[in-house]
């Protein structure tokens, strides 16, 4: 069994629309455990970190203008394959091709609106989890109920 750590934002469209409630608790019945978690308002310097892998995409200033424009909920979520099982609850990244079942597939109708953000990789999630959180803030934490999944 590999345990992984992932990211995962409530971005501010899913926020403003109070589905951080929903998400985390899909989150949570999957079995995985939520290790770390805030609110926010990202600066454009950390978004265009986050995401400077997209830098010179045509949709890249639309993308750090609509990631700042509002607080959103980061959290770190640990688990068994935690990175490929959370991106298969996200679905696609374009809502109206998402699979219904998903969070974007449920959730989400346009692109760029995508509610929800989850590390693609290793490599992403230790890209992108100190733009959020400090080493002191994960917690060495577990909610004593993993036998049962
Ligand atoms: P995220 O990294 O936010 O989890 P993702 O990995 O599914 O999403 P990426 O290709 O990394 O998708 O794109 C990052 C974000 O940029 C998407 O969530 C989406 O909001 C936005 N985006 C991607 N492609 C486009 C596009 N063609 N037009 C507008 N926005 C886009
Ligand atoms: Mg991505």
């Amino acid at each position: 069994m590999s345990i992984e750590s992932t990211l995962v934002l409530v971005k501010p469209d899913g926020l403003k629309r109070r589905l951080t409630g929903e998400i985390i608790q899909r989150l949570e019945r999957k079995g995985l455990n939520i290790v770390a978690m805030k609110m926010l308002k990202l600066t454009k310097e950390q978004a265009e970190v986050h995401y400077s892998v997209h830098k010179g995409k045509p949709f890249f200033p639309g993308l750090v203008e609509f990631i700042t424009s509002d607080p959103l909920i980061a959290m770190v979520v640990k688990g068994h394959s935690a990175i490929s099982v959370v991106r298969n609850l996200v679905g696609a990244t374009d809502g109206a091709k998402a699979s219904p079942g998903t969070i974007r597939g449920d959730f989400a109708i346009t692109i760029d609106k995508s509610v929800i953000h989850a590390s693609d990789s290793v490599e992403s999630f230790e890209h992108e989890c100190p733009i959020y959180f400090s080493t002191d803030e994960i917690l060495d934490f577990s909610y004593g109920d993993e036998e049962l999944f």
